[in-house]
């Protein structure tokens, strides 16, 4: 069994797709075993996105992020970080693959519904930024 940090963006919470969304997530085989909706702050959505801090395009990123409420969520499953990445699909909609939720509900490359950890370690980083042991319950 793995954990995975899911966040749902605000294109997502905007159209009022959150149940959408997690009907794939829970399709996918991956069980949400904590979530919380929040609205992120611009320093907190510049910590979470430090990796991406040179890129050209982290400030549209990290306004984007805060456009609205994101549901953040930890997703438990086996393989659960390469998994639920599948789920999603490729980072531009444009390339993802059909039926992945990325091709069925991104608006573009930056509104693109949903994030995913990319790595056993930055799982545990990210899941450590929003929840606290004793709010996920597995
Ligand atoms: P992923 O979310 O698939 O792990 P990255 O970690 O590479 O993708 O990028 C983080 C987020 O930054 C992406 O989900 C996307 O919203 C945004 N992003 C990535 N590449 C670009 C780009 N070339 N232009 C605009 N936004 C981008
Ligand atoms: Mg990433």
């Amino acid at each position: 069994m793995q954990r995975t940090l899911s966040i749902l963006k605000p294109d997502v919470t905007r159209r009022n797709l959150t149940g959408a969304v997690n009907e794939r997530i829970e399709r996918g085989g991956l069980r949400i075993i904590a979530q919380k909706r929040l609205h992120l702050t611009l320093t907190q959505a510049q910590k979470f996105y430090a990796v991406h801090q040179e890129r050209a395009f982290f400030n549209d990123l990290c306004q984007s992020m805060i456009s609205g409420p994101v549901v953040a969520q930890v997703l438990e499953g086996e393989n659960a970080i390469l998994h639920y990445r599948n789920v999603m699909g490729a980072t531009n909609p444009a390339n993802a693959d059909e039926g992945t939720i990325r091709k069925d509900f991104a608006e573009s490359i930056e509104a693109n519904s949903v994030h995913g950890s990319d790595s056993v370690e930055n799982a545990a980083k990210e899941i450590s930024f929003f929840f606290s042991e004793m709010e996920i319950v597995g």
